[in-house]
């Protein structure tokens, strides 16, 4: 059998050394989750002189952070002019921009904080899996290319070629893509926090806040801290600790296998310049190598392991599926981990008290938004006004029928699948310009 084991734990360098935290502490800012967010956002606080103090219930990059795909796909799900509806003008081209640059910025801090995280920065192939799907990436392409992104079209010729397979017709290539080992990255963050003179504590779970006075109270296993300032930074890990925070997201699941070393020859087949690749899926299908050659591949889940209701089948058949050069390639390993996903698949910055921040919900979208909002979160903690965020500051707003979705949750991976299995035949059956090499 597979083993179910996590692969960026085996090739990540070690992380500073954190310990629990015991007694009685005070600090400026407390941050709760020791994620690519709560690390970040304490980089630029401590960077900033304030003292700050982040906590995790389990180790440093227990969440999705360290069990991400690890691939910075640069733009959102959304046009510019739905983001300008959404949002409003002056918010939207905030965001906008600052989309625009967050790969360069996340691969700029990788160099700035000498971070060896196995970054490449060789491209993202965003692909279609059915001809509708391709008219959907068309008009992405169009909106975001009129904004200044750095994206083009590949036709049927040249997706082909750099997926290395003819699973797809139609891609588009985001130039500022990239992947990272994001374990490693996660752990240099926090090298990086410390250094600046971060408290980084692991194994401590953060109970609920309580207001004393001007500050509020943390009560932790073995201890408590008293700070001016909480920032929540738990993503799809979030427990009760804030009330309703748990429930502005559906925590969605993501698995993933590692193949062993790809031959030389596999290599100039699959994926041959190294670019990252996900799907038009709703159950999408991601793959990247990692610094040992070895292919990352992952798709939709069930809960925290890869192997409920189908996972590793499904899995398998996906990477055949794309890549059928890999048909007889030996699996070291599957892993699940959770995705916190809200209505519109866009982040959330919440300030439901003074002296309260939460930054959560990237809906798949993290590695280079973690970093964004760490930097954002920072800002407004140092005095930044809200107009000057890329995220707008919002309420925070459960999603209705929370606690039937989630029940919900575990199912939705084999039903997906099957809807993009059926989406496919009937693409098959139904001729389309977007198959044409033009
Ligand atoms: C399998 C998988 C593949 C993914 N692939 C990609 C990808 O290719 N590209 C991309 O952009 N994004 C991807 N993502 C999403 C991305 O990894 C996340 O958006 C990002 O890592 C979120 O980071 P975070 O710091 O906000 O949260 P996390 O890394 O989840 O950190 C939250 C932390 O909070 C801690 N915590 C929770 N409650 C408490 C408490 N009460 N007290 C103390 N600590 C607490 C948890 O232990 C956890 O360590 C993927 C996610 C998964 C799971």
């Amino acid at each position: 059998m597979i083993p179910e084991d996590i692969h960026w734990n085996r090739t990540a360098p070690p992380p500073p050394t954190c310990e629990k935290l015991g007694g009685n502490h005070k600090s400026d800012v407390v941050i709760i989750g020791a994620g690519l967010t709560g690390l970040r956002t304490a980089i630029s606080l401590a960077e900033a002189g304030v003292d700050t103090a982040v906590l995790d219930a389990e180790k440093i990059g227990f969440g999705s952070s360290g069990r991400s795909g690890g691939q910075c796909n640069p733009i959102w799900r959304a046009t510019p002019a739905q983001l300008h509806k959404k949002f409003g003008s002056q918010q939207a081209e905030r965001l906008i921009s600052t989309t625009l640059s967050c790969a360069d910025d996340l691969f700029d801090d990788i160099r700035r904080y000498e971070i060896d995280c196995g970054a490449e920065q060789n491209g993202w192939i965003q692909a279609a899996h059915t001809c509708k799907a391709a008219d959907g990436l068309k008009e992405l392409y169009a909106s975001w290319l009129d904004v200044g992104a750095r994206i083009s079209v590949q036709t049927t010729s040249q997706t082909h070629a750099s997926v290395g397979s003819d699973a797809y017709n139609f891609s588009l290539h985001h130039e500022k893509g990239g992947f990272v080992q994001p374990l490693a990255l996660t752990r240099g963050f926090a090298w990086a926090a410390q250094k600046a003179g971060a408290r980084l504590y692991e194994q401590t779970p953060a109970g609920k806040a309580d207001r004393k006075g001007q500050k509020w109270c943390i009560t932790t296993s073995h201890g408590s801290i008293t700070a001016d300032t909480v920032i929540l930074t738990t993503n799809a890990y979030t427990d009760d600790l804030w009330p309703g925070l748990r429930q502005t997201m559906l925590p969605m699941y993501s698995i993933s296998l590692a193949t062993a070393p790809l031959s030389p020859d596999q290599q100039a087949q699959v994926l041959p310049g190294r670019r990252t690749i996900s799907d038009t899926r709703l159950a999408i299908f991601y793959a990247r190598y990692d610094a040992g050659n070895r292919l990352i591949f992952g798709c939709v889940g069930s809960n925290d392991s890869a192997r409920t209701l189908g996972g590793v089948g499904r899995l398998l058949s996906g990477m055949h599926t794309v890549f059928p050069a890999l048909k007889d390639i030996d699996i070291e390993c599957t892993w699940a981990g959770r995705i916190g996903v809200t209505q519109d698949m866009m982040p959330r910055m919440h300030a439901p008290a003074p002296g309260v921040l939460a930054g959560v919900g990237f809906s798949g979208r993290g590695i280079a938004m973690t970093s964004v909002m760490g930097r954002s979160l920072a800002r407004k903690v140092l005095g930044g006004h809200n107009d000057d965020l890329p995220f707008p500051v919002s309420e925070i707003s459960p999603i209705p029928f929370h606690a039937l979705s989630r029940r919900l949750v575990p199912l939705m991976a084999p039903s997906m699948s099957m809807k993009d299995r059926a989406s496919v035949a009937w693409d098959r059956l139904m001729p389309s310009t977007s198959k044409e090499d033009s």
